[in-house]
């Protein structure tokens, strides 16, 4: 980690860490959420800097936190003293986004507060940046997913996925763009879930259908499938959850969406695991190459680069995997760590 802030006073609790820096600046999303803590930002920073290595590391990895209800009615105040006590990075080092629980609202509040446009550490760098992360060019439907089936299509060859049955966990942005993206490779989602429970749709799943779950939440684990993508949440599969899970293969769409020792039981079991950092880059990426660029690459520079990077990394992984043996995560961790070591 290079730094660490934290904001305590007036009743507001946050923190940013800038893991790693590229020419001097940083990227990643802001977490707004009761239960967000100091260690798990940190996690998240570093996680960020591994996905961005598979890409060159265009710019380093960061987080921001903020402890808060996204529905707290105190907010406006809140996000003004979160802004205040982090002054100094967000002017100097450090780009946010948005992560879960947060809104384009929310960020536009905390650079209003400060003064200054949210790109304006990239104008200082490239004049003709634009002012806002969301008016930066390459932005596209199911992004995450796009990258994930990507991965997904690394790791398994593309004959293989056509089609493969797919489970999903998480019925949100990145496993309806998994089940979109996937499909469009030859795969059929048969069976998702959301927090209410898990609907089964064996014919293939429409990602834009309406959730209609009939079986419990957990269910979707023990489907019997030939890939489970994980899109709920951090630490969402403990080691008991892990040991129903009945694919050969587990792709982790959420950042941490294994717990250690569900990894370890899956490790034991045999099962393949697509770890975060190899599946879910692709709107870090997109985002850290544009802000390198000032904004500046069209679509197919971008798109083209964040395919190879990830179909690249993926299988120098699976070739460390042979070398070494260890797990996807252990040679993904391996290769940031030497070439960038911390
Ligand atoms: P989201 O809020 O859109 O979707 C989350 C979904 O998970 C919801 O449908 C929710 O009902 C469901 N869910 C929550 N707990 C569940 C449980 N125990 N069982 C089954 N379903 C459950 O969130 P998202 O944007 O899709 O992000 C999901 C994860 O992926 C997060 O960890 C996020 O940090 C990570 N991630 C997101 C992106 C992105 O582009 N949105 C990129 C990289 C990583």
């Amino acid at each position: 980690m290079i730094r660490g802030w934290t904001v305590d006073r007036d009743g507001v609790r946050g923190w940013l860490v800038v893991d790693t820096l590229r020419d001097g600046l940083s990227f990643g999303g802001t977490r707004f959420s009761p239960t967000v803590t100091a260690d798990e930002v940190a996690e998240l920073a570093r996680c960020m800097t591994w996905k961005l290595h598979a890409h060159g590391l265009p710019v380093g990895g960061a987080k921001a936190g903020l402890a808060v209800d996204p529905d707290d009615p105190d907010l406006p105040r809140k996000l003004r003293v979160f802004a205040e006590g982090l002054r100094e990075p967000l002017t100097t080092c450090a780009v946010i986004g948005k992560d879960l629980g947060a809104t384009n609202a929310m960020l536009d509040a905390i650079y209003a507060a400060l003064g200054v446009p949210q790109l304006h550490l990239v104008q200082r760098r490239h004049a003709a940046s634009p002012g806002r992360l969301r008016d930066l060019a390459g932005y596209r439907r199911a992004m995450t997913g796009q990258g994930l089936a990507w991965a997904a299509r690394a790791l398994l060859g593309a004959d293989s996925l056509q089609g493969a049955r797919v489970a999903i966990q998480g019925a949100g942005v990145v496993g309806r763009g998994a089940a979109l993206r996937l499909g469009e490779l030859g795969a059929r989602t048969v069976a998702i879930s959301d927090v209410a429970g898990t609907m089964r749709a064996s014919a293939g799943l429409d990602p834009d259908a309406p959730h209609a779950p009939t079986l419990p939440r957990d269910a979707a684990l023990a489907e019997p499938v030939d890939l489970l993508v994980l899109a709920a949440g951090s630490h969402v599969v403990d080691a008991t959850l892990a040991w129903t899970i009945q694919a050969p293969v587990v792709v982790e769409g959420a950042n941490f969406g294994l717990t250690p020792g569900a990894r370890a039981a899956l490790r034991e079991r045999g099962v393949t695991v697509l770890p975060d950092v190899l599946a879910n880059s692709a709107a870090a990426a997109m985002t850290a190459r544009q802000l390198a660029a000032g904004g500046a690459l069209g679509d197919a520079a971008l798109w083209d680069g964040i395919e190879q990077a990830i179909d690249g990394r993926v299988r120098a992984c699976m070739r460390w995997c042979g070398r070494h043996g260890g797990t996807l995560r252990d040679a993904s961790l391996a290769l940031a760590a030497d070439a960038w070591p911390t």
